[in-house]
């Protein structure tokens, strides 16, 4: 399905349901993959025609997935690619999946084209809130440009806020 300009949501959060870590094959960045293979062994990741994948179980889902009840964690937090943080969003420098003028949008004075994949389930279609626009965003963009790599908004709501006594390794993904 091809991704939607990001004028097109009203908001989005994630709510950790999974749907993106069994569906999808997670490309890795050279020193993602490094990293990964010296800590986890190489075991955790597999090789395409040029590119390093994470590995997969054989019912597709992502290897550092969990699952407890409908509730997903990510065993992964300290060191999660990059593709995992910016999923559902793509933030590019150019319009390449159209409507140019929909997708655009101006992080401090530069002009970039955002889209969100449909396949996620938590898109609410409608005109953009100033959350969306002013927080969520934003920490797509800072991401993809390296900017910071403490996700809040790009990522479901941490377990240990929702219940302050637990202190789990894990988070929601
Ligand atoms: S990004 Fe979307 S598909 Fe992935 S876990 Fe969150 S809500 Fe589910
Ligand atoms: S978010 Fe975590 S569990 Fe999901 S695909 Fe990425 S590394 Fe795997």
């Amino acid at each position: 399905m091809m991704p939607v300009p990001w004028s097109h949501v009203s908001y989005w959060r994630c709510t950790g349901c999974g749907i993106c870590c069994k569906k999808f094959d997670v490309v890795l960045k050279f020193d993602e993959w490094l990293r990964l293979v010296k800590t986890y062994g190489i075991g955790v990741t597999t090789a395409g025609l040029n590119k390093f994948y994470l590995n997969k179980r054989p019912d597709g889902s992502c290897v550092f997935l969990t699952q407890s009840g409908n509730i997903s964690f990510c065993g992964l937090q300290n060191m999660k690619p990059l593709a995992c943080k910016l999923w559902p969003f793509r933030i590019l420098d150019k319009p390449k999946y159209g409507r140019p003028n929909e997708a655009a949008f101006n992080y401090n004075g530069r002009r970039l084209y955002v889209y969100i994949d449909p396949l996620c389930p938590e898109i609410l279609w409608g005109k953009p809130t100033p959350k969306m626009v002013y927080k969520v965003i934003p920490e797509f963009i800072e991401i993809a440009l390296g900017l910071r790599e403490k996700q809040f908004y790009s990522t479901a709501t941490p377990l240990y806020s929702l219940y302050p006594k637990t202190r789990r390794r894990y988070r929601i993904i």
